[in-house]
């Protein structure tokens, strides 16, 4: 289902868009089988059209049923974005699809929380994990709770796949 802001009604005011969204009206496709959601993506939204862009501030968060990776127990993690900014070329080659004066701003909310989603759900950075298991388990480096360090997690994993 799209998130719709229509452009001419922008151009006479700004709006403020409040909502969830369900996640099979978000559609996330990723496959994580530690990872759900079954939560609605939460938006708030201020949007103004600043010339040639279309501005978008706000926060948006979900959240997430996770597996543990090391001890199996099922947990929740809320994924928020706070601030989340989006500034939207309105003309140019990076412009998106405009249908009857409206942009869809849905995939880039899809986009920007995915991009925030764990790669290694941990408990707690505590967790030792199950005793029971391999070493190769608990040899796993400690994952950061915190959402904000995802993409320097994500960096890492880039160079230990080399
Ligand atoms: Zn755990």
């Amino acid at each position: 289902m799209p998130l719709l802001i229509n452009l001419h009604r922008l151009e006479e005011e700004d709006l403020h868009l409040t909502g969830e969204l369900s996640p099979a009206e978000v559609n996330y496709e990723f496959e994580d089988e530690m990872i759900r959601v079954e939560s609605p993506l939460l938006y708030d939204l201020d949007i103004s059209n600043s010339g040639d862009n279309l501005l978008v501030q706000g926060q948006i968060s979900v959240q997430l049923a996770c597996e543990c990776v090391r001890c199996l127990k099922p947990f929740q993690l809320t994924v928020a974005l706070d601030p989340w900014d989006l500034l939207l070329p309105l003309i140019g080659e990076d412009s998106p699809e405009i249908v009857d004066d409206c942009v869809d701003i849905l995939p880039y909310l899809r986009e920007d929380s995915l991009l925030e989603f764990p790669r290694h759900p941990v408990c707690s950075v505590e967790c030792k994990g199950l005793n029971m298991e391999p070493p190769t388990i608990s040899a796993t480096p400690a994952t950061p709770s915190e959402a904000e360090d995802s993409s320097a997690w994500s960096e890492l994993n880039k160079l230990k796949l080399k």
